[in-house]
Protein backbone atom coordinates (compact mmCIF):
# COMPACT_ATOMS: atom_id res chain seq x y z
CA UNK A 1 0.00 0.00 0.00
CA UNK A 2 1.38 2.97 -1.09
CA UNK A 3 1.74 6.25 2.22
CA UNK A 4 0.57 9.52 0.54
CA UNK A 5 2.70 12.74 1.33
CA UNK A 6 2.66 15.07 4.26
CA UNK A 7 2.03 18.49 2.79
CA UNK A 8 4.21 20.70 4.90
CA UNK A 9 3.21 24.12 5.41
CA UNK A 10 6.24 25.61 7.45
CA UNK A 11 8.26 26.38 4.27
CA UNK A 12 5.58 27.38 2.70
CA UNK A 13 5.17 30.00 5.17
CA UNK A 14 9.05 30.64 5.13
CA UNK A 15 8.49 31.69 1.37
CA UNK A 16 6.07 33.78 2.09
CA UNK A 17 7.57 35.74 4.71
CA UNK A 18 10.99 36.22 2.53
CA UNK A 19 8.48 37.44 -0.24
CA UNK A 20 7.12 39.50 2.29
CA UNK A 21 10.46 40.95 3.91
CA UNK A 22 10.90 42.40 0.70
CA UNK A 23 7.76 43.87 -0.46
CA UNK A 24 7.70 45.90 2.58
CA UNK A 25 11.26 47.37 2.03
CA UNK A 26 10.31 48.53 -1.28
CA UNK A 27 7.15 50.44 0.21
CA UNK A 28 9.35 51.73 2.75
CA UNK A 29 11.69 52.86 -0.09
CA UNK A 30 8.30 55.19 -0.74
CA UNK A 31 7.65 55.68 2.33
CA UNK A 32 4.54 53.94 3.25
CA UNK A 33 4.52 52.00 6.76
CA UNK A 34 2.26 49.07 7.04
CA UNK A 35 0.57 48.35 10.51
CA UNK A 36 -1.29 46.25 11.84
CA UNK A 37 -4.00 46.40 14.54
CA UNK A 38 -5.42 42.81 16.36
CA UNK A 39 -8.63 43.97 18.62
CA UNK A 40 -9.58 40.95 20.86
CA UNK A 41 -12.45 41.15 23.38
CA UNK A 42 -12.13 38.81 26.70
CA UNK A 43 -9.75 36.04 27.29
CA UNK A 44 -10.15 33.33 25.04
CA UNK A 45 -7.02 30.97 25.15
CA UNK A 46 -6.70 30.31 21.24
CA UNK A 47 -7.35 33.67 20.12
CA UNK A 48 -4.65 35.45 22.89
CA UNK A 49 -2.60 32.62 21.38
CA UNK A 50 -3.17 33.36 17.89
CA UNK A 51 -2.52 37.35 18.91
CA UNK A 52 0.67 36.17 20.17
CA UNK A 53 2.06 34.68 16.70
CA UNK A 54 0.78 37.64 14.84
CA UNK A 55 2.21 39.77 16.83
CA UNK A 56 5.46 38.04 16.53
CA UNK A 57 5.78 38.02 12.66
CA UNK A 58 4.70 41.99 12.58
CA UNK A 59 7.97 42.24 15.14
CA UNK A 60 9.92 40.10 12.87
CA UNK A 61 9.34 42.26 10.07
CA UNK A 62 9.72 45.17 11.82
CA UNK A 63 5.79 46.38 11.07
CA UNK A 64 4.37 48.47 13.70
CA UNK A 65 2.01 46.83 15.56
CA UNK A 66 -1.02 47.77 18.17
CA UNK A 67 -2.91 45.27 20.49
CA UNK A 68 -5.72 46.83 21.75
CA UNK A 69 -7.73 44.14 24.23
CA UNK A 70 -10.50 45.15 26.20
CA UNK A 71 -11.85 43.09 28.92
CA UNK A 72 -14.42 40.91 28.56
CA UNK A 73 -17.63 42.04 30.48
CA UNK A 74 -17.23 45.59 28.42
CA UNK A 75 -19.68 46.94 26.72
CA UNK A 76 -20.54 46.76 22.51
CA UNK A 77 -20.22 50.66 22.46
CA UNK A 78 -16.38 50.43 23.89
CA UNK A 79 -15.63 47.83 21.27
CA UNK A 80 -17.20 49.61 18.73
CA UNK A 81 -15.18 52.91 19.76
CA UNK A 82 -11.84 50.42 19.59
CA UNK A 83 -12.49 50.01 16.10
CA UNK A 84 -13.18 53.49 15.14
CA UNK A 85 -10.38 54.42 16.37
CA UNK A 86 -8.10 52.22 14.82
CA UNK A 87 -10.55 53.10 11.32
CA UNK A 88 -9.15 56.35 12.62
CA UNK A 89 -5.50 55.75 13.41
CA UNK A 90 -3.37 56.77 10.10
CA UNK A 91 -0.41 54.69 11.63
CA UNK A 92 -2.75 51.14 11.08
CA UNK A 93 -3.38 49.68 7.83
CA UNK A 94 -5.28 46.73 8.50
CA UNK A 95 -7.56 45.73 11.45
CA UNK A 96 -8.57 42.47 12.63
CA UNK A 97 -11.16 41.86 15.13
CA UNK A 98 -10.42 38.21 16.73
CA UNK A 99 -13.55 36.00 17.13
CA UNK A 100 -14.59 34.52 19.45
CA UNK A 101 -16.35 37.56 20.71
CA UNK A 102 -18.60 37.61 24.48
CA UNK A 103 -22.10 36.72 23.51
CA UNK A 104 -23.60 40.50 24.35
CA UNK A 105 -21.38 41.86 21.29
CA UNK A 106 -22.35 41.49 17.60
CA UNK A 107 -19.86 40.12 15.51
CA UNK A 108 -21.66 42.12 12.72
CA UNK A 109 -21.93 45.38 14.26
CA UNK A 110 -18.41 45.40 14.61
CA UNK A 111 -17.31 44.37 11.18
CA UNK A 112 -20.27 46.86 9.73
CA UNK A 113 -18.17 49.66 11.26
CA UNK A 114 -14.95 48.54 10.10
CA UNK A 115 -13.51 50.59 7.66
CA UNK A 116 -13.28 48.15 4.35
CA UNK A 117 -9.79 49.83 3.31
CA UNK A 118 -8.59 48.30 6.56
CA UNK A 119 -10.94 45.22 6.44
CA UNK A 120 -7.71 42.65 6.04
CA UNK A 121 -10.14 39.42 6.39
CA UNK A 122 -12.76 40.85 4.25
CA UNK A 123 -15.46 40.48 6.93
CA UNK A 124 -17.13 44.09 6.58
CA UNK A 125 -20.55 43.13 3.76
CA UNK A 126 -18.95 44.65 0.61
CA UNK A 127 -15.60 43.20 0.72
CA UNK A 128 -17.58 40.14 1.56
CA UNK A 129 -19.48 40.80 -1.89
CA UNK A 130 -16.51 41.71 -3.42
CA UNK A 131 -15.09 38.33 -2.81
CA UNK A 132 -18.09 36.72 -3.47
CA UNK A 133 -18.01 38.49 -7.41
CA UNK A 134 -14.86 37.23 -7.86
CA UNK A 135 -13.41 40.89 -7.17
CA UNK A 136 -11.63 40.50 -3.87
CA UNK A 137 -9.57 43.51 -2.54
CA UNK A 138 -8.11 41.06 0.37
CA UNK A 139 -8.68 36.82 0.35
CA UNK A 140 -9.41 36.05 4.06
CA UNK A 141 -6.20 34.17 5.24
CA UNK A 142 -7.15 30.82 6.14
CA UNK A 143 -9.00 29.82 2.98
CA UNK A 144 -6.38 31.39 1.40
CA UNK A 145 -3.44 29.83 3.07
CA UNK A 146 -5.54 26.88 1.92
CA UNK A 147 -5.40 27.28 -1.74
CA UNK A 148 -1.70 28.36 -1.63
CA UNK A 149 -0.93 25.46 -0.16
CA UNK A 150 -2.82 23.39 -2.97
CA UNK A 151 -1.33 25.38 -5.65
CA UNK A 152 2.60 24.64 -4.25
CA UNK A 153 1.90 21.27 -3.66
CA UNK A 154 0.44 20.26 -7.00
CA UNK A 155 3.85 22.48 -8.56
CA UNK A 156 6.23 20.31 -6.29
CA UNK A 157 4.41 17.22 -8.00
CA UNK A 158 4.80 18.45 -11.20
CA UNK A 159 1.18 19.76 -12.32
CA UNK A 160 -0.27 22.56 -13.33
CA UNK A 161 -2.97 24.27 -10.58
CA UNK A 162 -5.10 26.07 -13.40
CA UNK A 163 -5.18 22.87 -15.27
CA UNK A 164 -5.74 20.42 -12.64
CA UNK A 165 -8.88 23.11 -10.93
CA UNK A 166 -10.76 22.99 -14.12
CA UNK A 167 -13.50 20.62 -13.55
CA UNK A 168 -12.06 19.03 -10.28
CA UNK A 169 -14.47 18.42 -7.43
CA UNK A 170 -12.88 20.51 -4.26
CA UNK A 171 -15.47 19.15 -1.53
CA UNK A 172 -15.17 21.56 1.50
CA UNK A 173 -16.56 20.57 4.68
CA UNK A 174 -17.16 23.98 6.99
CA UNK A 175 -19.44 26.70 5.81
CA UNK A 176 -18.17 29.54 8.47
CA UNK A 177 -18.59 33.16 6.97
CA UNK A 178 -14.30 32.75 7.61
CA UNK A 179 -13.43 29.77 6.14
CA UNK A 180 -16.14 27.51 4.58
CA UNK A 181 -18.08 29.86 2.65
CA UNK A 182 -14.96 31.84 0.96
CA UNK A 183 -13.08 28.71 0.24
CA UNK A 184 -16.02 27.81 -1.93
CA UNK A 185 -15.63 31.21 -3.68
CA UNK A 186 -11.96 30.28 -4.14
CA UNK A 187 -13.02 27.06 -5.61
CA UNK A 188 -15.42 28.37 -8.21
CA UNK A 189 -12.92 31.27 -9.31
CA UNK A 190 -10.99 28.02 -10.24
CA UNK A 191 -13.75 26.55 -12.40
CA UNK A 192 -13.93 23.99 -9.76
CA UNK A 193 -17.13 22.12 -9.37
CA UNK A 194 -17.67 22.88 -5.23
CA UNK A 195 -19.32 20.84 -2.96
CA UNK A 196 -20.23 22.74 0.41
CA UNK A 197 -21.03 20.40 3.39
CA UNK A 198 -22.23 21.62 6.98
CA UNK A 199 -22.97 19.70 9.86
CA UNK A 200 -26.35 19.41 8.75
CA UNK A 201 -24.77 17.20 5.94
CA UNK A 202 -23.65 15.30 8.64
CA UNK A 203 -26.66 14.76 10.38
CA UNK A 204 -28.86 13.68 7.24
CA UNK A 205 -25.86 10.98 7.22
CA UNK A 206 -25.03 12.77 3.52
CA UNK A 207 -21.33 14.13 4.57
CA UNK A 208 -19.36 10.29 3.24
CA UNK A 209 -21.72 10.45 -0.34
CA UNK A 210 -20.38 13.94 -0.88
CA UNK A 211 -16.74 13.55 0.95
CA UNK A 212 -16.05 10.58 -1.39
CA UNK A 213 -16.47 12.73 -4.59
CA UNK A 214 -13.42 14.62 -3.92
CA UNK A 215 -10.23 15.01 -5.92
CA UNK A 216 -9.66 17.62 -3.40
CA UNK A 217 -11.11 17.45 0.28
CA UNK A 218 -11.18 20.98 2.50
CA UNK A 219 -11.91 20.39 6.07
CA UNK A 220 -12.91 23.37 8.78
CA UNK A 221 -15.31 21.67 11.06
CA UNK A 222 -13.50 22.32 14.06
CA UNK A 223 -14.58 18.53 15.40
CA UNK A 224 -11.23 16.49 16.12
CA UNK A 225 -10.94 13.15 13.87
CA UNK A 226 -13.90 13.91 11.93
CA UNK A 227 -12.84 12.57 8.02
CA UNK A 228 -11.33 8.89 8.35
CA UNK A 229 -9.77 6.61 5.23
CA UNK A 230 -13.83 5.10 4.79
CA UNK A 231 -14.61 8.91 4.02
CA UNK A 232 -12.28 9.33 1.32
CA UNK A 233 -11.40 8.33 -2.44
CA UNK A 234 -7.74 6.81 -3.17
CA UNK A 235 -5.76 9.48 -4.28
CA UNK A 236 -7.33 12.66 -3.00
CA UNK A 237 -5.67 15.69 -1.44
CA UNK A 238 -6.82 16.39 1.74
CA UNK A 239 -6.39 19.81 3.30
CA UNK A 240 -7.14 19.79 7.20
CA UNK A 241 -7.97 23.72 8.62
CA UNK A 242 -9.57 22.25 11.98
CA UNK A 243 -7.27 23.10 14.68
CA UNK A 244 -8.91 21.61 18.12
CA UNK A 245 -7.05 21.69 21.22
CA UNK A 246 -7.41 17.78 23.20
CA UNK A 247 -6.00 16.36 26.25
CA UNK A 248 -3.55 13.77 26.33
CA UNK A 249 -4.43 11.33 28.39
CA UNK A 250 -1.65 9.53 29.40
CA UNK A 251 0.67 13.07 29.67
CA UNK A 252 -2.48 15.10 30.72
CA UNK A 253 -0.96 17.94 28.36
CA UNK A 254 -3.14 19.86 25.74
CA UNK A 255 -1.80 18.93 22.50
CA UNK A 256 -3.56 19.96 19.17
CA UNK A 257 -5.23 18.04 16.16
CA UNK A 258 -7.24 18.71 12.96
CA UNK A 259 -10.25 17.35 12.03
CA UNK A 260 -8.57 14.81 9.90
CA UNK A 261 -7.59 11.24 10.99
CA UNK A 262 -4.24 11.98 9.79
CA UNK A 263 -2.87 8.26 10.08
CA UNK A 264 -5.59 6.55 8.52
CA UNK A 265 -6.06 9.13 5.67
CA UNK A 266 -2.40 9.04 4.79
CA UNK A 267 -2.67 5.63 3.81
CA UNK A 268 -5.20 6.25 1.21
CA UNK A 269 -4.55 9.57 0.06
CA UNK A 270 -2.13 11.26 -2.19
CA UNK A 271 -1.10 13.42 0.13
CA UNK A 272 -2.60 15.45 3.60
CA UNK A 273 -1.50 18.61 5.41
CA UNK A 274 -1.07 17.89 9.05
CA UNK A 275 -2.16 19.96 12.16
CA UNK A 276 0.15 21.08 13.58
CA UNK A 277 2.65 22.68 10.88
CA UNK A 278 -0.20 22.81 7.83
CA UNK A 279 -1.82 25.55 7.06
CA UNK A 280 -1.90 27.49 10.07
CA UNK A 281 1.80 28.98 9.65
CA UNK A 282 1.14 30.22 5.93
CA UNK A 283 -2.80 31.64 7.56
CA UNK A 284 -0.46 33.71 9.86
CA UNK A 285 1.77 35.05 7.52
CA UNK A 286 -0.98 35.40 4.75
CA UNK A 287 -2.50 38.50 7.03
CA UNK A 288 0.52 40.21 7.35
CA UNK A 289 0.66 39.68 3.89
CA UNK A 290 -3.32 41.59 3.69
CA UNK A 291 -1.72 44.69 6.18
CA UNK A 292 1.15 45.53 3.00
CA UNK A 293 -1.38 44.80 0.74
CA UNK A 294 -4.18 46.98 2.50
CA UNK A 295 -0.85 49.61 2.99
CA UNK A 296 -0.34 49.41 -0.80
CA UNK A 297 -3.75 50.10 -1.57
P1 LIG B 1 -17.17 27.49 12.91
O1 LIG B 1 -17.53 26.84 14.20
O2 LIG B 1 -17.50 28.91 12.67
O3 LIG B 1 -17.80 26.62 11.72
C1 LIG B 1 -17.74 25.23 11.71
C2 LIG B 1 -18.44 24.72 10.47
O4 LIG B 1 -18.29 23.29 10.44
C3 LIG B 1 -19.95 25.00 10.43
O5 LIG B 1 -20.32 25.39 9.13
C4 LIG B 1 -20.58 23.66 10.79
O6 LIG B 1 -21.86 23.46 10.18
C5 LIG B 1 -19.56 22.67 10.25
N1 LIG B 1 -19.57 21.40 10.99
C6 LIG B 1 -19.52 21.23 12.32
N2 LIG B 1 -19.59 19.91 12.61
C7 LIG B 1 -19.69 19.25 11.44
C8 LIG B 1 -19.82 17.89 11.09
N3 LIG B 1 -19.86 16.92 12.01
N4 LIG B 1 -19.92 17.56 9.78
C9 LIG B 1 -19.88 18.52 8.82
N5 LIG B 1 -19.78 19.84 9.09
C10 LIG B 1 -19.67 20.20 10.39
O7 LIG B 1 -15.60 27.23 12.76
P2 LIG B 1 -14.48 27.96 11.84
O8 LIG B 1 -14.14 29.28 12.40
O9 LIG B 1 -14.84 27.83 10.40
O10 LIG B 1 -13.24 26.99 12.15
C11 LIG B 1 -13.29 25.61 11.83
C12 LIG B 1 -12.02 24.94 12.31
O11 LIG B 1 -10.91 25.53 11.66
C13 LIG B 1 -11.76 25.10 13.81
O12 LIG B 1 -11.12 23.93 14.29
C14 LIG B 1 -10.80 26.28 13.87
O13 LIG B 1 -9.98 26.25 15.02
C15 LIG B 1 -9.99 26.04 12.63
N6 LIG B 1 -9.37 27.25 12.07
C16 LIG B 1 -8.09 27.12 11.65
C17 LIG B 1 -7.44 28.19 11.06
C18 LIG B 1 -6.04 27.98 10.54
O14 LIG B 1 -5.35 28.92 10.26
N7 LIG B 1 -5.59 26.75 10.35
C19 LIG B 1 -8.09 29.42 10.95
C20 LIG B 1 -9.43 29.53 11.33
C21 LIG B 1 -10.06 28.42 11.89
Amino acid sequence: MSIGQAIDGRPMAKGLLEQLRRDIEELSSAGRHPGLAVLLVGDDYAARAYERRLRSIAEELGCHYVHERLDGTAAEADALAAVGKLNADPRISGVLVLRPLPDHISEEALYRILDPRKDIESVHPLNAGLLALGEPRFIPSTPAAAFHMLDQYLVSVGRDPVEFYDGATIVLVGRSNNVGKPGVWLGLERNATVISCNHHTYDAGKLRDFTHQADVLIVAAGVPGLITSADVKPGVIVIDIGINPVKDETSGKTRLVGDVDYPSVIEVAAAVSPVPGGVGPITDVWLLRNTVLAAEQ
